[in-house]
């Protein structure tokens, strides 16, 4: 193994096993909780180290890197999942390549993944981002919708052609009521998610929780986790 494979090796361990940890303080079955690798900054080799270790699930922020990326990774098992901020001339090339994506918080975005998904011919899984830190009527500082508006575009995405409402999505707010307490902010994503389903019962993904918050996210239900950092080490520069 090249050092770069052990050090990759050893921080998924030490992830696995914190998921672990959580899933058993929480009660819950280990099998309830998926990790997504969060590839964002990192090039293709390490993607096909982590693919080599058993992770099918890997996550990028930027469609300028992740297409290139997705492409270098073509033949391997994985799958892909959109995170970031999304403009809409960015759909085309984002759906050749994405399976989900975690950050649709407009309804215009709604309906140029419909199109483009269908131009592809490939189903889109759509999460709708919750901006905890953002009023009714507001986005969040980095995207999503505020809470009250998450009924009425979950149902766009429901109605829409080519794509399938799998779930929410947030990110602890750094901001608002919620700054510096991600715990209940995940657990308020948990509410969202089981009145969301009363109505969208299928739409079951919850993805919360990234390196520094992820047990807390595993204690309130989410059955996704985004890792980056954890796992490939400190980003250079601020992202
Ligand atoms: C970068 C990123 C992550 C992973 O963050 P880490 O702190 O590196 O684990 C998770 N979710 C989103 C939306 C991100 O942009």
């Amino acid at each position: 193994m090249s050092s770069r494979t052990e050090e990759i090796a050893a921080n998924l361990a030490a992830v696995r096993d914190r998921i672990a940890r959580a899933c058993d303080a929480a009660g819950r079955d280990r099998g309830e909780v998926t990790l997504i690798v969060v590839t964002k900054t990192y090039p293709a080799e390490d993607v096909r180290v982590l693919s080599g270790l058993g992770v099918r699930q890997v996550a990028e922020n930027r469609d300028q890197e992740a297409g290139p990326k997705a492409a270098a990774c073509a033949e391997l098992p994985l799958s892909w999942h959109f995170v970031g901020q999304l403009q809409t001339n960015k759909v085309r090339s984002v759906v050749r390549y994405a399976d989900h994506v975690h950050s649709v918080d407009r309804p215009r975005l709604v309906t140029a993944l419909s199109a483009a998904a269908l131009a592809a011919g490939r189903p889109l899984g759509c999460l709708v981002q919750v901006a905890l830190d953002a009023e009714s009527g507001d986005r969040g500082e980095r995207g999503g919708v505020a809470p009250d508006a998450v009924g009425p575009l979950a149902d766009a995405v429901a109605a829409a052609d080519g794509l399938r409402l799998d779930g929410l999505m947030t990110v602890a707010p750094l901001a608002g009521p919620y700054a510096g307490q991600p715990r209940a902010a995940f657990e308020r994503l948990a509410e969202i998610s089981s009145r969301l389903r009363e109505t969208h019962p299928a739409a079951n993904m919850v993805s919360a929780g990234m390196s520094r918050d992820l047990d807390d996210a595993v204690a309130a239900g989410a059955t996704h986790v985004r890792v980056g950092t954890a796992v490939l080490g400190v980003r250079p520069g601020l992202r």
